[in-house]
């Protein structure tokens, strides 16, 4: 945008909104970027399988869920709740401790999510 009081009394140099500073001057970091648009839970399919891991645990997998798209630490929670159990998530996985196939169907299914498997 051209500065259309060039050269008068009105001819005020822009300046940063956030520091105040000369925009030449300036030191801000970059605005972040906006956030990704996250998929609603009824357009993305969690997939559940119970597998057994060292030393005779059983846990409950969910897979099929992008953690880019849900607030994993939050769904974790929800599915520890629901199965009165331990549970973790590592990149796009999440895990909760022991045999919870039902529990955790139910649980994704009242968020809004669809479950396979
Ligand atoms: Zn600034």
């Amino acid at each position: 945008m051209g500065r259309l009081f060039a050269g008068t009394q009105w001819d005020v140099p822009p300046r940063c909104d956030r520091c105040g500073a000369l925009e030449a001057e300036c030191r801000c970091p970059p605005p972040p970027a906006p956030a990704r648009e996250s998929l609603p839970p009824n357009k993305q399919s969690a997939k559940l399988a119970v597998e057994k891991r060292t030393g005779g645990r059983f846990v409950t997998v969910v897979r099929g869920l992008a953690a880019a798209d849900n607030d994993f630490p939050g769904l974790v929670g929800q599915l520890k709740a629901a199965c009165g159990a331990g549970g973790t998530h590592k990149d796009d996985t999440i895990e909760i401790q022991g045999k919870h196939l039902d529990a955790v169907r139910a649980a994704l299914e009242r968020i809004g999510y669809r479950v396979k498997g």
